[in-house]
């Protein structure tokens, strides 16, 4: 439930809202805004008697949030998220960030390469595993803390943001510590002690729809990170199971505007995985654009044939420089942009 606050609510009012909240048991979340603070409350399970609330001075109105979740959900914050990342770019607002690199970090020579190869072509933001969750427990795991020295590198000669995966609670503060942004993979969508600790690891979080989730599911674990008090989520949809085998899953575009329609926080694409074909990424993310996407999550390999893991998917350097030309034309049409990379080009 909501306590929307009058404009001429004073201090001492949102207090003692506060306070009545605490008294009948329940959590209360003071969120000061431009016009007026509205007070959240959380904990409760079904719907709340809010008589004793209405009564107090400086209240406006009562909103009952009828979703099951609460604090990612446009009911209970009607402007879209901004989430704000180092060197002024944005993911949730005019732009659009393109998040690109390996699947894997494979070795200093091959991050490097690519890294720079996104960053001519106009990424913003750098991905790579350093841990992998691997279908199989014999597949190419990731290099690890290794992996993630490598990424602190290659940030540190592109001025390249990093995007990397945390596969458990353990491993997320190792991860913070490198990342930019914290990806949590679809495997683990539901892992929610990863989750939870994501929360609370002070860097924004890229939460990935799960291998069959419904979106109902993915703005239910995002929650767990809000409520963990962390505020920069960005969701990803990144296709799910089908009976056609043509595509590696498939790409539900269709997430994009409903996310948009339910909740504040931002969604980005990633056709790589969403198709699992390199001929059909670049078509797939010009699609994600024009759907509204507020970025792409796009696998490029200097050396595909080479790939430790999904090369198939990876597009060539080439490839992706010709592909975001055609972004920014599409970007531009529906009153966007695709965003610069914030260091000089090198
Ligand atoms: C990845 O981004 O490389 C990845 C493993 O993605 P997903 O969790 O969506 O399969
Ligand atoms: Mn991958």
């Amino acid at each position: 439930m909501l306590v929307v606050m009058r404009h001429d609510a004073r201090e001492e009012d949102v207090r003692a809202v506060v306070e009545a909240i605490q008294a009948m048991g329940y959590e209360a979340r003071p969120m000061p805004g431009r016009q007026r603070t509205t007070v959240g409350l959380v904990g409760n399970e079904g719907r709340v008697d809010g008589t004793r609330l209405t009564s107090l001075d400086g209240v406006q109105e009562l909103i009952h949030v009828t979703q099951p979740y609460k604090l990612v959900s446009r009911e209970w914050k009607q402007e879209s998220t901004v989430v704000r990342l180092p060197g002024g770019l944005t993911i949730g607002g005019d732009e659009v960030q393109v998040i690109a690199g390996p699947c894997s970090v494979e070795g200093e020579t091959q991050l490097l390469a690519a890294a720079r190869a996104v960053k001519e072509a106009g990424a913003t933001l750098l991905r790579a595993g350093a841990f992998k969750p691997r279908s199989s427990p014999y597949s190419f795991q990731g290099l690890g803390p290794k992996g993630l020295k490598l990424l602190a590198l290659a940030r540190q000669e592109t001025g390249l943001l990093i995007v990397t995966e945390a596969v458990d609670p353990e491993g997320v503060d190792l991860v913070a510590e490198a990342a930019d942004i914290i990806q949590i993979g679809a495997r683990n969508m539901q892992n929610y002690s990863l989750l939870r600790r994501a929360g609370r690891a002070g860097k924004p979080v890229l939460l990935k729809r799960g291998i069959a989730a419904t979106i109902q599911e993915l703005l239910l674990a995002a929650e767990y990170l809000l409520a963990e008090g962390n505020a920069d989520v960005i969701l990803c949809e990144r296709g799910i199971r089908s009976y056609d085998t043509q595509t590696r899953n498939l790409l539900d575009l269709s997430a994009i505007p409903t996310v948009h329609a339910l909740s504040h926080l931002p969604i980005i694409a990633d056709p790589s995985h969403g198709t699992g074909r390199r001929d059909m990424v670049p078509s797939m993310a010009r699609a994600a654009v024009a759907a509204g996407a507020d970025g792409l999550l796009v696998e490029v390999h200097p050396n595909p044939e080479q790939a430790l893991s999904d090369g198939g998917q990876s597009l060539r350097p080439e490839q992706f420089d010709r592909m975001m030309g055609e972004l920014r034309l599409i970007a531009e049409a529906i009153g966007r942009r695709i965003a610069e990379p914030v260091v000089a080009r090198t």
